[in-house]
């Protein structure tokens, strides 16, 4: 049976994150000739309209507003419900992100329905739709399945591919106002500081080159970054280079950090403890360069190089920079 699908689209900093499409061909599969709605808030909103069309949306609905432009739960909240309430879909998709993992809890509670977070995968198997989601720190996957209801799902980013861009495709817009009564936002966003640089968002990288305690200073992610630049990836980190005081929090990946799952990991240093395999053991394929040939690393690792990083990554930089020059 045929069914509507509402994809809450994630925003950040006026574009549409890549998790959005994914979404939407999440969307499309579980459809299986219904309707896809997308639906994306802000003042830009309308801007973002023809690329989800592009990516298999058949109507966007468009919450304008510049107390949207920044996340809120309270704010987000209100205009997502409002939608729900008019969409009235039977499934609903959003990614695994920051936004994802805090306003879908609080609209699941409050449509009393339940919530399958954290989807690897989803697919629609007899009329079904099927999710695989880890379990015990990715060390195992279970299959759910919906048996009635309002079914509500977050998407992990990098793991559904988007489909192709379809120029050829446009969605149906539509404008939908929501009343936000001023007094019923309990915070306000005046100014977004960053923590880190410029560059590739880490949870949506398709190349990562990681370090830990290995590098042994701030400088030492130096090599990493140069190489990170060659491959247009990003720089993330193991929670003992955090506390080392080398690089940012913000890079930490693994169990208490963020969880991610590139093309390509490159762990460069890192023993390989089970609160970081947590965060990236489901990487496409796994780099992992340890002067220890016994470091626990290598047991995730499609390709393991025993050697001191700072002689293998400049190394791997120069080769690269001659492949893709
Ligand atoms: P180490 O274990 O010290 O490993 C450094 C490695 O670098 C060694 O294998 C060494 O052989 C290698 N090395 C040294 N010099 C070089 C060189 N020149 N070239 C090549 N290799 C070199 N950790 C996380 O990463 N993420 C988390 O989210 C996380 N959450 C945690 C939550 C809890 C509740 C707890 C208890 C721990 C958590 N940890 C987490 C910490 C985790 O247990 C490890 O302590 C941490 O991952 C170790 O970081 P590391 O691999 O960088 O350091």
């Amino acid at each position: 049976m045929s069914k509507n699908v509402l994809v809450l689209a994630d925003v950040r900093d006026g574009e549409l994150r890549n998790v959005s499409f994914e979404c939407l061909a999440a969307a499309r599969r579980v459809a299986d000739g219904g309707m896809v709605t997308a639906v994306v808030l802000g003042s830009k909103a309308a801007g973002l309209a023809e690329p989800l069309g592009h990516h298999g949306a058949d109507k966007v609905i468009v919450v304008p507003g510049e107390h949207l432009d920044q996340y809120t739960t309270d704010a987000y909240f209100q205009a997502y419900k409002k939608v729900i309430e008019t969409v009235n879909p039977d499934v609903i998709f959003t990614g695994h992100t920051a936004v994802g993992r805090d306003v879908s809890p609080r609209l699941a509670a409050r449509l009393q329905i339940g919530l399958v977070s954290d989807c690897t995968d989803v697919q629609l198997t007899d009329g079904k739709v099927v999710f695989t989601r880890p379990i015990y720190a990715g060390k195992a996957f279970v299959k759910k399945v919906v048996k009635e209801g309002l079914i509500f799902a977050t998407l992990r980013p990098n793991n559904i591919p988007a489909d192709e861009s379809d120029t050829s495709r446009s969605a149906e817009v539509e404008e939908l106002h929501v009343e936000i009564p001023a007094d019923s936002l309990r915070t306000l966003v005046k100014d977004v500081v960053r923590k880190t640089a410029e560059g590739v968002d880490l949870s949506e990288a398709r190349v990562i080159i990681s370090g830990g305690r290995g590098v042994k200073s701030e400088d030492g992610f130096k090599p990493l970054q140069e190489l990170a630049n060659v491959l247009g990836g990003a720089v993330g980190a193991s929670r003992g280079a955090c506390d080392a005081g080398y690089c940012d929090y913000a890079l930490q990946i693994g169990q208490t950090g963020k969880v991610v799952t590139p093309d390509l990991y490159i762990a460069c240093g890192i023993s390989g403890a089970i609160q970081h395999l947590a965060g990236m053991s489901n990487s496409k394929v796994i780099v992992a360069i340890n002067k220890d040939p016994e470091a626990n690393i290598f047991t995730v690792a499609d390709y393991g190089i025993v050697g001191d990083l700072f002689d293998v990554v400049p190394l791997l930089t120069e080769e690269f920079k001659k492949v893709l020059a």
